[in-house]
């Protein structure tokens, strides 16, 4: 977004420091704290008296790593050393293992390195590596970067120049934070794709993939954009960074460090929470305040997007709005697509960003908008779908929650969802975010169309509200809890709705397969007897979200077919609708406050329902923060 600035996201880490000092503990912190990125297997290397110590585990380095054999070595933990380097992986080639985990080295055993994506060209220089006498010995992609390097020490003198030689052989993407150990002090960095932020402190040099492990050092750092190195050391005690483009030739570059904003070190602990996705549920009521916070007029009825201010032609004669996401992201499209269809004469597109990659495109460039959602603004699928929209001329605007990320970055302009950092895998606060967003983008579109002042007057209000609304749902925290347990053993599940509702059933089963690692269903209620009716018997749950709203009568209609089935049905609604017959014939109900606009519904409705999940997921015994098979940030097609 070339309108706004900032920074924070990524599993590498790597320090500096003048002074030898415990930097294992510092590389295991920081690797818990990347966790939520990938945790598959974890691993450090560090230079100790000229040589190369690594240690490995399998799954996330807070159960394992600092568990295991590197605490119990106090000798590790209390060696004081200049350089370190680790590694939590999210696999993309070669399974979890010890073998595959990083970091990797060449055959000599001088050169470690920590990687974060996928090289795409891998097999072609592992084979040619291979050929001329490499040894392998893990089965992933990233272990080429080292013997890469190690294969062009051969002709270049000086380490940086092998370096460099290797990465410009690499296609794909990546991070990477390499040392030597006949270069002790110095971080060999280097970003096409994946996150690099660079922390500076009096001291140290710290290089994260995430903004969030600098914070506990400084707010002072410098992002590394795409095709970019750093070559970073102490040398004779001073700090001196060397800054690196690798484009069509290499030449210096001159980057001045920034200030971190909007992320904080409390963003990172659980504050008496059980856990990080408990913290961030109940943390909704303040995201959507902060998401509002300043952008909206009272008096005019009408949103104040930044992003927007110059785009007020674009913005007026645009007829198609095509939306591209993954996973909740795209959840969020969807109901912004129900949203501002609503609200405006607009028509809404919603394109999985896969998809949207490989697809042909026949909206026209002068009167459609590409709305590109993430949280990360990382993700590889989005970002190759931005690309693929740049390339083909169209306008994009980015809903993101890291700021400085590529997607940020990249798109034309665009609003950031103000979440703060999110931590649990499965997204929560991330996604009301979005929605919030999302109403004031309609808000400030359908007021440029036929939308009267008066209505944006009664939409800001009903926004203002959700916040105490959301409190007095959190409420029934313990209410769900118990409605969790009364179902433990429903064999299967589907979320349902209409209309408006239908993304957030949508969502309701995406955190519910998420957490619980359970397959279920998400339909428009009047589509169940269209074939998914099917599988509804006395071992079936029907979750149904039907405030009262002009659909209701209808979803009634479909209560009794279900029960008439002999499912169960546990139902979603609002206060006024409490005393109905049909919802107190319901196995369950979750009532949640009524509201003055039906159209903001799903910003209360999700609450419940991400509760649900997360109850039926704790009785299992998963582990909620940390889904098997998931990273917060899919960096990788
Ligand atoms: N492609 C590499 C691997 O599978 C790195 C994956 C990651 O980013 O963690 O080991």
């Amino acid at each position: 977004m070339k309108t706004l600035s900032e920074v924070n996201m990524c599993g590498i880490v790597g320090i500096i420091s003048k002074e030898p000092q415990e930097l294992v503990p510092n590389i295991i912190t920081a690797l818990n704290n990347l966790e939520y990125r990938g945790y598959d297997s974890a691993g450090l290397s560090f230079l100790d008296t000229s040589t190369v110590k690594t240690f490995k585990c399998l799954g996330a380095p807070s159960d394992n790593l600092e568990k295991g054999e590197i605490y119990a070595k106090t000798a590790i933990t209390n060696k004081k050393i200049t350089t370190a380097i680790g590694h939590t992986r999210w696999a993309t080639h070669g399974k979890p293992s010890i073998k595959n985990a990083h970091p990797h080295l060449d055959c000599t055993g001088r050169i470690a390195i920590v990687h974060n994506g996928t090289i795409l060209n891998f097999e072609e220089l592992k084979s040619s590596l291979q050929k001329i006498g490499h040894t392998f010995k893990s089965d992933t992609d990233s272990e080429v970067i080292a013997h890469s390097i190690e294969e062009a020490l051969k002709h270049e003198k000086k380490f940086e120049d092998a370096f460099l030689h290797a990465i410009k052989m690499l296609e794909g993407s990546f991070g990477i934070v390499a040392i030597d150990k006949k270069n002790p002090g110095t971080l060999y960095v280097a970003k096409n794709g994946s996150p690099i932020n660079i922390g500076i402190t009096d001291t140290m040099f710290i290089v994260a993939s995430s903004v969030n492990v600098l914070l506990h050092y400084t707010k002072h750092y410098i992002p590394l954009s795409d095709k970019e190195c750093a070559i970073l050391s102490t040398n004779k005690g001073i700090l001196h960074q060397e800054i690196l483009q690798f484009k069509d030739k290499i030449q210096p570059t001159s980057k001045q460090p920034k200030l971190i904003k909007g992320a904080s070190v409390e963003d990172m602990s659980k504050e008496g929470f059980e856990s990080f996705m408990l913290k961030e549920i109940y943390e909704q009521p303040k995201t959507v305040q902060a998401t509002l916070l300043g952008r909206y007029n009272k008096k005019t009825g009408n949103a104040v997007l930044g992003g927007l201010t110059d785009h007020e032609k674009c913005l007026k004669q645009l007829i198609n709005i095509i939306t591209i996401s993954c996973g909740t992201a795209n959840n969020a499209g969807k109901a912004g697509k129900g949203i501002i269809e609503n609200l405006t004469d607009i028509n809404v597109r919603n394109e999985i960003a896969s998809e949207f990659r490989y697809q042909k495109h026949n909206f026209k460039q002068h009167n459609s908008l590409i709305v590109v959602i993430s949280q990360s603004g990382e993700t590889a699928d989005t970002i190759g779908a931005l690309k693929v929209a740049q390339k083909e001329r169209y306008k994009t605007f980015g809903i993101v929650n890291v700021v400085g990320s590529a997607v940020s970055t990249e798109t034309d302009t665009g609003e950031f969802t103000r979440a703060g950092t999110e931590i649990g895998v499965a997204s929560t606060k991330a996604f009301v975010a979005q929605l919030t967003v999302l109403y004031l983008f309609a808000l400030k579109l359908a007021r440029m169309r036929d939308m009267e002042k008066d209505e944006g007057k009664h939409l800001i209000s009903t926004l203002e509200n959700i916040p105490k609304h959301m409190q007095k749902v959190l409420i029934l925290d313990k209410e769900i809890k118990k409605i969790a347990h009364k179902f433990k053993n429903i064999k299967n599940i589907s979320f349902l709705g209409r209309g408006i509702h239908v993304p957030i059933a949508d969502e309701a089963a995406l955190k519910f397969k998420e957490l619980t690692y359970i397959e279920c269903g998400s339909y428009p209620l009047g589509e169940l007897k269209h074939g998914p009716i099917a599988i509804v018997d006395k071992d079936h749950l029907s979750v149904i979200i039907m405030p009262k709203d002009d659909q209701f009568a209808l979803s009634k209609n479909s209560i009794e077919q279900i029960r008439s089935k002999g499912g169960k049905v546990l139902i979603i609604t609002d206060k006024s609708a409490e005393k109905d017959p049909v919802i107190q014939k319901a196995d369950a109900t979750i009532i949640i406050p009524t509201i003055k606009q039906n159209i903001c519904y799903p910003l209360l409705e999700i609450i419940p329902l991400q509760l649900f999940a997360y109850h039926f997921a704790q009785q299992l015994g998963m582990n909620v923060d940390k889904p098997r098979n998931l990273a917060k940030s899919v960096t990788v097609e």
